[in-house]
């Protein structure tokens, strides 16, 4: 959403210390925990590219898991 919010911290991408950019990583999964699709945050430098993260945790409904395609669990994304 435009957000350029910047804090001090550790990279995620060359583990140093630094301001810190931060990058969202879409996945399409109907999640609990973040709204309509899944994201997980990487903080990393302006100078470093970001990579999604291998593993990223999330809340789902049970619910959704037990009936996955009617539940509509899997979210087409569209990447910007
Ligand atoms: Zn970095
Ligand atoms: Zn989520």
């Amino acid at each position: 959403m435009g957000n350029t919010e910047q804090r001090r911290g550790l990279c995620h991408v060359c583990f140093e210390q630094n301001d810190l950019v931060k990058t969202y990583f879409h996945f399409p999964i109907a999640c609990e925990c973040c709204g309509p699709t899944h994201f997980s945050i990487v903080y990393h430098c302006i100078t470093c590219t970001p990579r999604a993260p291998r593993v990223t945790e999330l809340q789902v409904a049970t619910a959704k898991l037990l009936d996955p395609i009617h539940a509509g669990l899997f979210k087409k994304v569209t990447d910007e």
